[in-house]
This record gives structure tokens, C-alpha cells and sequence, in this order.
């Protein structure tokens, strides 16, 4: 690690950290981005519904509903500078019974009062043609025309890659141990050796109260709650047509069905409180209480279409709240903690304000050489046929079919692995082109792209890895030939 004083150094490359640091870079000075991880997206910001929601559900006069409003009217802007996926399908709430409309009427008079726009209260005949599958005890429901999907990995590597166009710098597989005030600077010791700086983003998703607790003496408590999912195959598609919810409950939104911007249907999650903040397994009791939730939103949803099932843990601060800026008892860190749902709506919100919070605290001044926008990845399938031709003729490796699910060609790999910051593993692939998101979740494809991954870092085969250090692939030879 450099001796540099960074002026900023933020802790988790989550969408919020990666936020903080797109808009922190429209400002002269030194940032650095540390996750403990091998890549962006590897935590709870990979593994949740990807709804951009309205912002009707929290609570009137909380950041949560502040930063979820902000950040919702954001999302259409940003995603056409960063080029990301994001549709605006709509969002319904089902009320499943008669004596349940009067929470349905308080859900829309909290979405009135939060400011979200073409709020109503549809009956069931327009309900039924918004939703032909809706289910039969469905009376009526809350219609958000501007609830909206986004693909949450690109949304966080377009922030992140945006972020490092305009010189932030990225450390990966360093995780944060220790923070100090040393000299009037704070000193966070890391497992790739010692940083200094003048401020410092926690955003550090479920582990946020840790490093909140080692600066301040007002502690905060967070919680891993669990969240698992069934992914439908794309043959499901138009089943539902608006990301479909049923009537909130104490632990959260409760189960949901939506489509996905690729086309797959999504449907969970549960809400388990667990002690593990790192565990992500399925349960067949989670499982089992997605299916027979979900029957009572929709219709004959084709369950046995299900390519994987998932789950990704959302960090429940004890007071159900987002805890944003500066504690009283420690200028220059900027907590962004307990960042639950909605923070995937929330973050580019969040990012802005804090980006804000440390230019005014450092005296920063913008950045003239700023870029703000990120060139869009090829897509061979997108392009007419001249310019297809065109690209083939430089690029024959945007010829060759590696996915054949979702059809991705070599080059959009090798890309995926020039692209700063790179994919350096096969879920890092993935999860940039979809190698591997398909049908056959990376069955045929994962040979091939291991050795693309090894060709382009110049490693051998054998070095390659699922998700970094410890998830190698090839652990022995069983036949010499
Ligand atoms: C089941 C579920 C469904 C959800 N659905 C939605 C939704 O539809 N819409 C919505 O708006 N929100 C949703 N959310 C919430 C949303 O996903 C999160 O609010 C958001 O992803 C949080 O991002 P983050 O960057 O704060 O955290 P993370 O993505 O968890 O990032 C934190 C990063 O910090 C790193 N880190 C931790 N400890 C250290 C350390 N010691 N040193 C260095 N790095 C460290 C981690 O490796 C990680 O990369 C959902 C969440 C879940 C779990």
C-alpha cells in the first residue's frame, strides 16, 4: 500500500459505496474505494429484488423515505448517462381482503405525503387488466405508475467504473480492520497494510455498526436479515407485467413477484433475522414459504421454471432507519449504515447528498475534467448488420458464442475483464455479460470463460476462481492423459 493521504477513503464497494464514490469524483482530490472482496457487487448489493421502488412505503419523515424519493427520480438520468438497464414497469400492492383497504389507504396517503407521483387506488376490473393473473381475492390495490426495475450489478459497476474513469482508485481483498484518529488524520489499518486520511465512507453494508462503533460512543446495532429468492427462467416471462407486492408487514414488503430487466421473473423474498452476517444459503423452509406466498398474489405462477434460488441479507438497524453523516462525536466519518431496503432505490440519493457532505467538510472545489458519463458495453446482438460486419472484421472474437443461453460472445468477456475495475473471476464475468446467468447457470460455458480469464490475467488455469481467494475450480488433475 502507497503512503498516500487520500482525501477520501471509502469502506465497501456496495452500490452506496460505489455511489459515494461516482459523485464524490466530480471533485478534485485523492479517493480510494477497499472492499474486503475480490470485485464490486459482491454482497448484499448483488443478491436482492433490483425494484427501484416509488418510495410510498417509509415512513413520512424518515431519511429512508427522503433518500428513496430523491433517489427513484434520479434513476432515469442516471441510468441513460451511465448506460445501465432500467424500466419503469410500475409497482402494484394487492389488498387480498376487504377489512385490509384501510392499509391500503394509509400505504397511498404515506406515498402522497413522501411526494410520489400518479399514486391511486385501482379496483379490481382495472386491476385484472393491469394484472390478468392477478388471484381471485384480490379486491383491489395501490398502482405506482413510477415504481421501476434496474440490474443492480450494472447499476453498481457503471457507478464504479465511472467512478475510476475520473481517477478514483480501487483496492480489492482488503478488508478493514481498525480505525483510528492519528495526527489529526484517521489511520485505518487493513489487511493490505495501513491508509491515511482526511475522511472516511462507511459503507460497509451489514458490517456499517462495526467500524460506527470503533469511532463513536453513541453504538449502533445491525442485524443480518435474511432474504432468499427463486429465479424463474425467461420462458416465464409476461406472467406479471408490474412488480407485484402484497400489503407490508412488520419484517418488510413481504414476498414479491416482479420481472427482471433481462426477462426472467424474480419472486421472494422471505425475512429471517439471522446471526451469520455473512451466510447466504437457501433453506428448503424458506423455499417452501416463497411458494405458497406467492400462490396467494398470483395465479398458477410456473414455479417448476426456477433456474436458482438465492438469498442476500439486508442490514436491519435496530431502529429500522438509515444512519447518514457524521456522528456527533467523530467529524470527517461518514456513516452511510444500516442501509436495508429500499437502499438499492436509495444510493444514488445517498451518494450525492454524502458526496456533498465531505466536499463542503474538505473545501473541495469541481472538478472541470469531470466525465460524467460511461460508454455502453457492446452488445454483438444490439448492433444493425453494417456495423455488426464492421466490428467483426476488428473483433472476430465477437463472433464466437461462449454463453448460449444468453448469448454472449468471447469479446464481450475479454471486455468484461479489460473494463477497470475488471472481472477477475467467473462470477465477476457473470455478472458484468451474463456468462453463465442463464438456464444452464454456467454448465457449458464456465470451462471456456476460465480460460479466457486465465489468458487475459496471464494465470493458469488452475489459478482461476469462482468469487477470489479459496473458490478455485480445478483442485487436482483425476487423469493424466
Ligand atoms: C433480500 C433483499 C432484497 C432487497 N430488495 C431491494 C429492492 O428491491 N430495492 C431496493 O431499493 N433495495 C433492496 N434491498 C436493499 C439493497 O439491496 C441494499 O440496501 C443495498 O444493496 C446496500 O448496499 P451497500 O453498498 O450498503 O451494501 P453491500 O452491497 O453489502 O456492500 C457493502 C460492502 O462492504 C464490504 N465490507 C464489509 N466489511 C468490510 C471490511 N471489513 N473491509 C472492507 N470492506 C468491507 C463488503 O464486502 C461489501 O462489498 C434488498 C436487500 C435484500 C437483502
Amino acid at each position: 500500500m502507497s503512503d498516500k493521504v487520500y482525501n477520501t477513503v471509502i469502506i465497501g464497494a456496495g452500490i452506496v459505496g460505489c455511489s459515494v464514490a461516482r459523485f464524490l469524483s466530480r471533485y478534485k482530490g485523492s479517493f480510494l474505494v477497499i472492499d474486503r472482496d475480490e470485485d464490486v457487487c459482491c454482497a448484499t448489493s448483488k443478491a436482492n429484488s433490483g425494484i427501484v421502488h416509488a418510495g410510498y412505503d417509509a415512513r413520512n419523515g424518515t431519511l429512508m423515505a427522503k433518500y428513496n424519493v430523491m433517489g427513484s427520480l434520479m434513476y432515469p438520468g442516471l441510468a441513460s448517462e451511465l448506460n445501465f438497464k432500467f424500466r419503469t414497469i410500475g409497482s402494484i400492492v394487492l389488498c387480498l381482503d376487504e377489512s385490509d383497504r384501510p392499509r391500503l389507504e394509509d400505504l397511498y396517503n404515506n406515498g402522497i405525503k413522501n411526494g410520489v407521483a400518479g399514486l391511486r387506488i385501482v379496483e379490481r376490473d382495472e386491476l385484472k387488466e393491469l394484472e390478468p393473473n392477478v388471484a381471485d381475492e384480490a379486491v383491489c390495490a395501490l398502482y405506482a405508475p413510477t415504481g421501476a426495475i434496474v440490474c443492480p450489478f450494472d447499476a453498481t459497476f457503471a457507478l464504479a467504473e465511472n467512478a475510476a474513469r475520473n481517477g478514483v482508485e480501487f483496492s480489492f481483498d482488503t478488508s478493514a480492520t481498525n480505525i483510528e484518529r492519528d495526527n489529526g488524520r484517521w489511520k485505518i489499518t487493513t489487511t493490505k497494510g495501513i491508509l491515511f486520511c482526511d475522511t472516511i465512507v462507511n459503507a460497509a453494508g451489514c458490517y456499517s455498526d462495526v467500524f460506527h462503533n470503533m469511532v463513536s460512543k453513541d453504538k449502533i446495532n445491525i442485524t443480518a436479515r435474511r432474504g432468499e429468492y427463486f429465479l424463474l427462467d425467461k420462458t416465464a416471462s409476461g406472467h406479471v407485467n408490474h412488480t407485484v407486492f402484497r400489503l407490508p408487514g412488520k419484517m418488510g414488503k413481504g414476498v414479491l413477484i416482479t420481472p427482471t430487466v433481462h426477462g426472467n421473473t424474480i419472486v421472494g423474498p422471505t425475512a429471517e433475522d439471522i446471526d451469520d452476517k455473512d451466510d447466504v444459503s437457501t433453506t428448503s423452509a424458506g423455499l417452501d414459504k416463497i411458494r405458497s406466498q406467492s400462490s396467494l398474489s398470483i395465479r398458477d405462477l410456473p414455479m417448476n421454471m426456477s433456474i436458482t434460488t438465492f438469498s442476500g441479507l439486508r442490514s436491519h438497524e435496530d431502529g429500522h432507519e438509515f444512519i447518514i453523516g457524521e456522528p456527533q462525536d467523530a467529524p470527517g466519518f461518514y456513516d452511510c449504515a444500516g442501509i436495508e431496503s429500499p437502499g438499492l432505490s436509495a444510493a444514488p440519493a445517498i451518494g450525492k447528498d454524502v458526496s456533498d457532505m465531505i466536499a463542503s467538510h474538505l473545501s473541495l472545489t469541481e472538478d472541470p475534467a469531470f466525465v460524467p458519463g460511461r460508454e455502453k458495453p457492446v452488445d454483438p446482438l444490439q448492433l444493425p448488420a453494417d456495423e455488426l460486419k464492421e466490428l467483426l472484421n476488428t473483433r472476430p472474437d465477437y463472433g464466437r458464442m461462449v454463453c448460449r443461453c444468453e448469448y454472449i460472445t468471447e469479446g464481450q468477456i475479454r471486455d468484461a475483464i479489460r473494463r477497470t475495475p475488471g472481472a477477475r473471476s467467473i462470477d465477476g464475468v457473470k455478472r458484468r455479460v451474463r456468462a453463465g446467468m442463464g438456464r444452464c447457470q454456467g454448465g457449458f460455458c464456465s470451462p471456456t470463460v476460465m480460460e479466457i480469464i486465465a489468458d487475459e490475467l496471464g494465470i493458469g488455469i488452475s489459478e482461476v476462481t469462482k468469487m477470489g481467494s479459496g473458490s478455485e475450480i480445478i483442485l487436482g488433475e483425476n487423469k493424466r492423459l
